[in-house]
Formats: C-alpha cells, sequence, structure tokens
C-alpha cells in the first residue's frame, strides 16, 4: 500500500452548503479523504451529487448539536445557516448550531488531536465603527437584535475555540469569513448577490433595502476555498482570528447596476425598509492574510459575477 503523508481524513460540518460543498469538491481533488456532514437545513445532497460515486467521499447526516464519534486528522467547522433569513428562521437553534456545534467539534478535535478550523464572519464586528476592520478590532454588537442570534452564537463560538486553545492546547484556525458569492448559493436565501442575480434573471425588480448606499465586499468562493486551504497549512499556534474576504468595496447601488449590464432585461431599483441592525459598511483588512498566507483575491466583480449568473441561468432555466 502506497501512503501519501499529506493525506488526511477530513471532516468537513456544513459540507452540503454553498462554501462546504465547495470546500469538500477541493480537499477531494488533493487526494484527501473527505467526510461531509450535514443536517440539510440549507444544504442540499444536490450540492454534492456529484462527489457520491468518489470512493474517498462519506456524506453523513448529521446535526452538530450532537455530540459526534469519528476518527478524523483535522476538522473545518463550517455548519451554521449564514443568511440573515434563514439564521433568523429558528434563531435558537441557529445559536446552538453555533455554539453546541463549536463544543462538540472542539471535544472531538481535542480527543482525536485533529487541527480544527471555525468558519466565523466579519458578523463578530456588527455595525463596524472602524473601517476597514482589521482583526485587532473588537466589534459594535448589538446583543438582543435580530441578528444577535448568528452574530452572538459566533462571537460566542471564538470565545470556546480561544479557551480551548489556551486551556487544552488545541491546534485552532479561526477565519473570519466576509461576504463571499458564487455558484450553488441557495437562490431563494435573501442574500443580496443571489437576490440581484435571480430577480434580474426572471425580469423582476431588483430590492434594494434602505437608500442602497450601504457597503459590501464580495469576495468570489475560489478565492476564499484558496483562502481557507493555506490558513489550515500554517504552523501550529498560528491562530488567527483571521479576516478572509475581497477588500473591493461597493454600496448595493453599485451592485445592481453591475448585476443588471450583466444579466441585461428590464428590471428597475425598487426600495424596501432596511432591516434593522443592517451594517452600513463593511470592508475586510486583509493585510495579516496577505504577510501570513501570501494570498489575496485573484477573481474580478465581473468574472466572478459571470461564473455565477450562468449557475443561476442553468438551475432556474432562465
Ligand atoms: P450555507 O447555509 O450554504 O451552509 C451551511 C451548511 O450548514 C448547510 O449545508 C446547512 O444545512 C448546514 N447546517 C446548518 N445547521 C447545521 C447543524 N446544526 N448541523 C449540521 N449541519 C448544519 O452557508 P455558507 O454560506 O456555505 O456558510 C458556511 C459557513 O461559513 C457558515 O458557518 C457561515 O456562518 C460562514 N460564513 C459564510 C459567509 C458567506 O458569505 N457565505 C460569510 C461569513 C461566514
Ligand atoms: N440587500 C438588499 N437587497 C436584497 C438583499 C440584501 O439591498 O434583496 C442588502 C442588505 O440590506 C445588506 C446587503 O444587501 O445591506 C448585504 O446583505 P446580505 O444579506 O447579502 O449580507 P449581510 O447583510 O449579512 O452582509
Amino acid at each position: 500500500m502506497i501512503i501519501n503523508p499529506q493525506k488526511t481524513r477530513t471532516l468537513v460540518t456544513g459540507g452540503a452548503g454553498f462554501l462546504g460543498s465547495h470546500l469538500c469538491e477541493r480537499l477531494l481533488s488533493e487526494g484527501h479523504d473527505v467526510i461531509c456532514l450535514d443536517n440539510f437545513f440549507t444544504g442540499s445532497k444536490g450540492n454534492v451529487a456529484h462527489l457520491i460515486n468518489n470512493p474517498h467521499f462519506e456524506l453523513m447526516r448529521h446535526d452538530v448539536t450532537f455530540p459526534l464519534y469519528v476518527e478524523v486528522d483535522q476538522i473545518y467547522n463550517l455548519a451554521c445557516p449564514a443568511s440573515p433569513i434563514h439564521y433568523q428562521y429558528d434563531p435558537v437553534q441557529t445559536t446552538k448550531t453555533s455554539v453546541h456545534g463549536a463544543i462538540n467539534m472542539l471535544g472531538l478535535a481535542k480527543r482525536t488531536k485533529a487541527r480544527i478550523f471555525q468558519a466565523s464572519t466579519s458578523e463578530v464586528y456588527g455595525d463596524p465603527e472602524v473601517h476597514p476592520q482589521p482583526e485587532s478590532y473588537w466589534g459594535k454588537v448589538n446583543p438582543i437584535g435580530i441578528r444577535s442570534c448568528y452574530d452572538e452564537g459566533k462571537r460566542c463560538a471564538e470565545t470556546l475555540f480561544f479557551d480551548y486553545y489556551r486551556q487544552h492546547n488545541l491546534d485552532i484556525k479561526v477565519a473570519r469569513i466576509f461576504n463571499t458569492y458564487g455558484p450553488r448559493m441557495h437562490p431563494n436565501d435573501g442574500r443580496v448577490v443571489s437576490n440581484f442575480i435571480v430577480q434580474a434573471l426572471k425580469g423582476e425588480d431588483i430590492t434594494i433595502y434602505g437608500d442602497g448606499q450601504q457597503t459590501r465586499s464580495f469576495c468570489y468562493v475560489d478565492d476564499l476555498i484558496e483562502g481557507f486551504i493555506r490558513f489550515m497549512e500554517t504552523e501550529s499556534g498560528f491562530t488567527g482570528p483571521l479576516n478572509m474576504g475581497n477588500p473591493i468595496e461597493m454600496t448595493m447601488l453599485v451592485l445592481a447596476e453591475k448585476v443588471i449590464n450583466l444579466v441585461g432585461g428590464k428590471s428597475k431599483l425598487v426600495f424596501h425598509p432596511l432591516p434593522s441592525d443592517d451594517p452600513k459598511q463593511r470592508q475586510p483588512d486583509i493585510r495579516l492574510a496577505k504577510e501570513k498566507l501570501a494570498w489575496e483575491p485573484k477573481v474580478t466583480l465581473d468574472d466572478g459575477l459571470r461564473e455565477t449568473v450562468n449557475y443561476f441561468r442553468k438551475i432556474l432555466n432562465a
């Protein structure tokens, strides 16, 4: 038998979701064994259907809020609904997923001595007063609002990761992910990129929340996954938190224009009330990732949006 010393058995929680499915694909392409765990709340078997016949791939239905006993070398903990509509659908379950999920996966990492990656979020910065956001910024988060189940759940998960690191010497990697888009986003998850593209493809009005002057910075999924892999390969002791995202910032009005130009059609802009606690601005400071991983996003917004539009055209037959 040939043993590949680089090969690992990797657990990806939330592996049937948008980011998780791309990560599973990438890990398999590098020869790793992958256990993809998901409760299919927002993910689907369809996202990983093309991987099912790969002998190195295993799909497991499980909820991370319950303990898990498997033998693994590394863990990517991505399980958690990410879009506001989905995480606000059952907010108590969202917090449980982040907090109990983190406790269970950290316990698993402790027993198996696995390196463990946490998909944290730019939401830990809340509605930021520091711009762009460096990792050293502690954030401005409402603890009792409609976004808190997600924001505070993810903040508590970060606390647990760092306490396991200090108390049990766990090998942790905490990434703070900024808005990411690409194929396999859920068409109805309400996130801005999927909403605008689906609306434009169907010839419907484009829904701008508030006056559309709020900003975000959008990273294409392939760039992000490259960052995950590089981060996971850094030396033990480099724990993060590490910002991962594309620093090119724009208003939602500019994004809407770009999508309309790309898709064509006759969609008009309509204005809806801004949801509460919606951050006014967001841009990652990625100097640390550049220095430590020699990583920065490469895919332009035009190229990334074109790929995403093609994906939605296919699944919507539009
Ligand atoms: P997604 O909703 O497509 O994927 C989440 C996956 O987790 C889904 O497959 C879902 O079914 C699964 N899941 C949810 N609760 C679970 C539970 N209790 N047990 C097991 N599986 C469960 O979202 P995504 O965009 O792929 O996000 C993946 C991770 O990255 C999330 O943790 C999210 O918070 C984080 N993140 C994503 C973004 C982004 O822009 N996409 C930004 C910041 C952070
Ligand atoms: N947004 C919008 N129209 C939509 C969906 C979202 O104008 O149809 C806005 C939303 O209010 C927010 C931004 O787009 O200011 C990004 O929203 P998303 O839900 O994608 O991500 P998040 O707010 O979590 O960064």
